[in-house]
């Protein structure tokens, strides 16, 4: 077969192009994002890089999602050989458990101390009572949760470390304690997720498990924009600028139900058993995503004044507070990185 020579030209140009878009492609900013359902949260993970690492970037996303799997596996009270199990099974037995776990109750009593105790990790039974998750829920007994309620409290549960066995272990003081993770160990897991994703030399991205979000580094120079929502699920009431730090939410209205037009929500006092008032949502800006996901909970059960007044004492700590009269009030330095209004 005689090719040409426009036919020649016409062949060259074409490879040229090509060559040309999958130049581009190499050394343009792509995005790789994804999602699963993780921790009973749709979890997306969406990471920028150049285009030449696109198939590295996938493996480091898919990796990423693992390490959340990993912490729920630890640390979920759905699971039956979890740490978190093993000690709630274990009738206030001594339980061998992961450095990680044992590192998430020492932060956890941490916050508790903290925050005078409004973060309460052994709330399980009460949790559990409450039933918020279950098919059918419905308001306790007060007599019932008052009773409950005086087997919790963080000094409930222990945590060790034996030099001999180098193994780290967890004990109830009392047997009626129940542990319940579920305020602090998504933080955890996103950061854990983070921390995969920068080793394998992610520089931009972000992880939002629900309302839990880590954002790596900025995006083209420019901070991240990350919407708080509306608690009445209408729309975004400010937007915060982002860059390599973690935004954590908790919300009344991401998980409970309505009895006798009420809304009873997944966020206790640990002084009543009851559901928090007076807050609708509580956002917290900081470096470390699990101290996020903890004072977000505690803020919210402190309430504005009492919560605004400590973050105003802790460094790189801000906190957005929406009430339940629709107010917004902000800690010390929250303005400085909510986007202005129009
Ligand atoms: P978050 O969405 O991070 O505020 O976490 C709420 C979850 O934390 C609830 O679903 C419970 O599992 C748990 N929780 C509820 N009240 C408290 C509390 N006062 N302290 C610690 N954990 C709590
Ligand atoms: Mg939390």
């Amino acid at each position: 077969m005689k090719i040409s020579k426009r036919n020649n030209i016409i062949i060259v140009a074409v490879a040229f192009m090509i060559f040309l878009l999958t130049l581009i492609d190499y050394i343009s900013i792509r995005r790789v994002t994804a999602e699963r359902v993780l921790m009973d949260t749709a979890v997306r993970i969406t990471v920028y890089g150049l285009g030449r690492d696109r198939k590295k970037l996938e493996i480091a996303v898919e990796e990423a999602f693992g390490e959340i799997a990993r912490v729920e596996s630890l640390m979920s009270s759905y699971i039956t050989d979890s740490d978190v199990s093993r000690i709630n099974n274990a009738g206030g037995a001594f339980v061998a458990i992961s450095a990680e776990t044992a590192n998430i109750l020492e932060t956890a009593k941490r916050v508790g101390e903290l925050t005078d105790g409004a973060f309460d990790v052994t709330l399980g039974r009460v949790m559990k009572l409450w039933d918020f998750t279950g098919s059918e829920p419905t308001v306790p007994d007060e007599s019932t949760v008052n009773e409950i309620l005086t087997g919790s409290g963080n000094d409930k549960i222990e945590v060790t470390y034996n030099d001999a066995t180098e193994t780290y272990y967890a004990q109830f003081t009392d047997t009626r304690a129940m542990l319940d993770l579920g305020g602090i160990a998504k933080g955890h897991a996103i950061k854990q997720a983070a921390r995969l994703l920068r080793a394998r030399g992610v520089k931009s991205g972000i992880i939002d498990a629900g309302g839990d979000i880590v954002v790596i580094g900025n995006k083209k120079g420019k901070p991240f924009k990350v919407g708080i929502r509306s608690p009445d699920g209408d729309g975004i009431l400010s937007v915060i600028k982002a860059d390599d730090t973690s935004i954590v939410t908790s919300g009344d209205y991401e998980r409970g139900f309505v009895q006798g037009g009420v809304l009873y929500h997944h966020i206790l006092d640990p002084k009543t058993g009851f559901p928090a008032g007076g807050t609708r949502s509580v956002t917290v800006v900081t470096h470390d995503p699990t101290i996020a996901d903890a004072l977000s909970t505690a803020l919210f059960v402190m309430g504005s004044d009492t919560g605004i007044a400590l973050v105003d004492q802790l460094d790189g700590v801000e906190a957005i507070f929406i009430d339940d009269t629709g107010v917004t009030h902000l800690s010390k330095g929250a303005a400085g990185i909510l986007e202005p209004k129009e």
